[in-house]
């Protein structure tokens, strides 16, 4: 009993910061969830980060997110009491019914995204969207679900949460997190449109055998979006998945979405100048691969900076101590949290002196899949053994839901 009130029984699920059981309310007579931090996280660090998590999830009330209903410590546990959501997450729906049906793949995104579309009305960025932390409820409405590493407005001391590190999910880590940038909304809409293309192809659409490879493909890679989705599926697709933030739906456009819509988000298309941007990062990002060439379960990416060009102590590439086993089919393994202790403990001099010549030389040494020197091209989906594939849904070409092509079919946006 913790609190004189919530009784627990059994573990619903468990991620990289905490356990959630099943619990009973004795005081309101109502089932509810409760997280409990892991026990080998319980130091002030975690608890306030814990805490932060109550409190960002708290400010958020919407259907579509999973509602916070107390926080406090008991019995020296920490824990967070939470609306029961008693279905299943995405990774096991995935697991169980993927690749879905375009309608009901793009259904679950919109509404994961209407929950998000609030969140970031409170200036919110909830920076670790994936299938774990989706939630689908009996009633099969979608609730977004852990605030654990969200970063709330003002909260400078989040900077401060694992010493300036923070992770989220390579599968799903948009390419300017990649390069070090903060994150924003439009990360989170990033990472919900590489949810959408795991329920769609049931494999995430960067693959890689360690974190590095994904992390290149995210930033310097285009997805290979499968010809047999219906074309403003495919649109939508690119338009998530766009490198620039700035040419990414919103998360209220992404919730409004209709198959009948034009592509949501604006022109995918760099400018000479934001390419050339890139590739300097690219060049750096190569020349820390190097750095980190004893590759790697695991990838730090400080908050701190939006400086253009990667500074070499932001990116760390490091063996993690622990990896989470992957959950059940679909979800891809997580690059938990760690503390930030085992950064190399020398950089190399290319880490700070890289340039974009010794880029490409440097990038196939780290595994990387695709030297900087090129212009984009289509995720090759590097063979990997981590995220089980499942075959594609026979619902995919239905006539009913392929609309008149739009323009192009190149992922032209006219948003503006
Ligand atoms: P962590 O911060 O450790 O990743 P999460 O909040 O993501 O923890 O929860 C881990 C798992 O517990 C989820 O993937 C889900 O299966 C289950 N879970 C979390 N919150 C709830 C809830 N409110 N109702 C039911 N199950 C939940
Ligand atoms: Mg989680």
């Amino acid at each position: 009993m913790l609190a004189g009130r919530y009784r627990t029984t059994e573990i619903l699920g468990h991620g990289g910061m905490g356990e959630v059981y099943h619990g009973y309310d004795e005081l309101l007579g109502r089932s509810v969830a409760v997280k409990l931090l892991r026990p080998d996280l319980r130091d002030p660090f975690a608890a306030a980060r814990f805490q932060r998590e109550a409190r960002a999830a708290a400010v958020v009330k919407h259907p579509h997110v999973v509602a916070v209903y107390d926080f406090g410590h008991s019995n020296g546990e920490y824990y967070l009491v939470m609306e029961l959501v008693e279905g299943r997450s995405v990774t096991h729906e995935l697991a169980l019914h993927g690749p879905l049906s375009p309608e009901r793949a793009v259904g679950i995104v919109r509404e994961a995204a209407a929950g998000l579309d609030a969140a970031h009305r409170h200036d919110i960025v909830h920076r670790d969207i994936k299938p774990d932390n989706l939630l689908i409820d009996v009633d099969g409405s979608v609730k977004v679900a852990d605030f654990g590493i969200a970063r709330s407005p003002g909260s400078s001391t989040l900077t401060t949460t694992e010493s300036g590190t923070i992770l989220g999910t390579s599968y799903y880590l948009a390419p300017e997190r990649a390069l070090g940038r903060s994150a924003t909304p439009a990360s989170d809409v990033y990472a919900l449109g590489c949810v959408l293309y795991q329920l769609l192809v049931g494999r995430p659409p960067f693959e890689g055998d360690d974190p590095t490879t994904i992390l290149y493909q995210h930033v310097e890679v285009e997805p290979a979006v499968p010809a047999d989705l219906p074309a403003p599926v495919r649109d939508l697709l690119r338009t998530l998945l766009a490198k620039d933030p700035n040419d990414r739906p919103t998360a209220a456009e992404l919730a409004a979405w209709t198959f009948s819509d034009r592509p949501a988000g604006r022109a995918t298309g760099l400018t000479p100048a934001r390419r050339s941007i890139r590739r300097r990062l690219l060049a750096v990002l190569a020349g820390l691969l190097v750095a980190g060439a004893a590759v790697t379960a695991g990838v730090f990416i400080d908050q701190a900076g939006n400086t253009p060009l990667i500074p070499p102590e932001v990116l760390r590439i490091h063996q993690p101590p622990h990896s989470a086993p992957p959950s059940r089919v679909t979800s891809p393994p997580t690059h938990p949290v760690a503390t930030p202790t085992a950064t190399p403990t020398a950089t190399p001099k290319a880490t700070s002196k890289a340039t974009p010549k010794a880029a490409p030389k440097a990038a196939p040494t780290a595994g990387v899949t695709k030297p900087a020197t090129s212009g984009r091209t289509t995720a090759p989906h590097v063979p990997s053994a981590k995220p089980p594939r499942v075959t594609p849904h026979p619902s995919r070409t239905s006539p009913a839901l392929a609309p008149a092509p739009t323009a192009g079919d190149q992922g032209q946006n006219n948003q503006d």
